[in-house]
């Protein structure tokens, strides 16, 4: 997709953490399509700067929280009207060996990373249905793929968004929705800086990343144009990995 195109003029998305990390770079390239954003997450204010901006809007709720979420899509409803695309981006990555996994951090993997989606796609897809189109785009991770140590309940998370997204895509596939998943690799964000400037993080990256570089958030855009817009018209169910090639090398 040629850059800045209006690839999405008239689109309302809803994006799930879209105000920090890998979902304000998907909100940044939504709009440079054209698109109205509604960003959702915890957060009382947005750490992005609005004012003046008629293309964002911004909905505190806790995607663990189906009351909250209520009101935060109502009130992106109210913005920009109906909801044409939903990115389930919002999540979290704690780490601990399995035995020391208890079932609080179990449960909390579950809730913010596979709950949070299924909370979410309940508030859109009912109007995505009505309308006869819709693209749904899950952010799942290549630990949605295979499995890595040390994160056991949030690779059974992110196992679930990848099994969730292909389910839904065949149950929804003649109604105009979609529904696809990103699986991206090593991006530096909040989440993972820490750890990848660990020496641990670095042997790792070493290791197994082809390209021995970590992601950039902004990598993740051209998955994200294609799943939002019509060039994904005849594409359901599909999990894109973006990962500088971690996956296919690890064959
Ligand atoms: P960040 O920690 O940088 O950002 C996470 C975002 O999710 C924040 O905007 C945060 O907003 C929001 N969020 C977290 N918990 C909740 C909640 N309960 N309710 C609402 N919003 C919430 O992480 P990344 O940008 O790195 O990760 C984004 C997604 O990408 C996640 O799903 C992650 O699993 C996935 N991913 C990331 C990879 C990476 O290497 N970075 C690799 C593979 C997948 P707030 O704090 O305001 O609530």
């Amino acid at each position: 997709m040629e850059q800045n195109s209006q690839a999405l003029a008239g689109r309302h998305a809803v994006v799930t953490g879209g105000a920090r990390g890998i979902g304000a770079a998907v909100t940044r390239a939504l709009v440079a399509h054209g698109a109205n954003v509604t960003m959702l997450g915890r957060s009382v204010a947005p750490s992005v700067d609005l004012a003046g901006d008629p293309h964002l809007h911004y909905a505190q709720a806790d995607v663990c929280e189906p009351e909250s979420l209520g009101k935060a899509f109502g009130s992106a409803r109210s913005s920009f009207g109906p909801i044409h695309v939903l990115v389930n981006n919002a999540g979290q990555g704690n780490s601990a060996p399995f035995l020391k996994t208890d079932f609080a951090l179990w449960r909390s993997m579950m809730q913010v990373n596979l709950d949070g989606a299924f909370h979410c796609i309940h508030q859109v897809l009912p109007a995505m249905i009505g309308a006869g189109w819709g693209r749904i785009v899950n952010i799942a991770s290549t630990a949605g793929l295979a499995g890595y140590s040390y994160v056991t309940a949030y690779c059974a998370a992110k196992h679930g968004v990848v099994g969730l997204t292909r389910s839904l895509a065949l149950e929804v596939a003649s109604k105009g929705v979609t529904v696809n998943a990103i699986c991206p690799g090593y991006i530096r964000t909040d989440m993972t800086a820490e750890f990848y400037d660990s020496e641990k993080g670095k042997e790792v990256i070493a290791r197994k990343m082809l390209a021995k570089r970590l992601g950039k958030p902004e990598e993740l855009d051209g998955a994200i144009l294609l799943l939002s817009s019509d060039a994904s018209s005849f594409m359901t169910g599909s999990i894109i990995t973006v990962d500088g090639g971690h996956m296919v090398g690890s064959l």
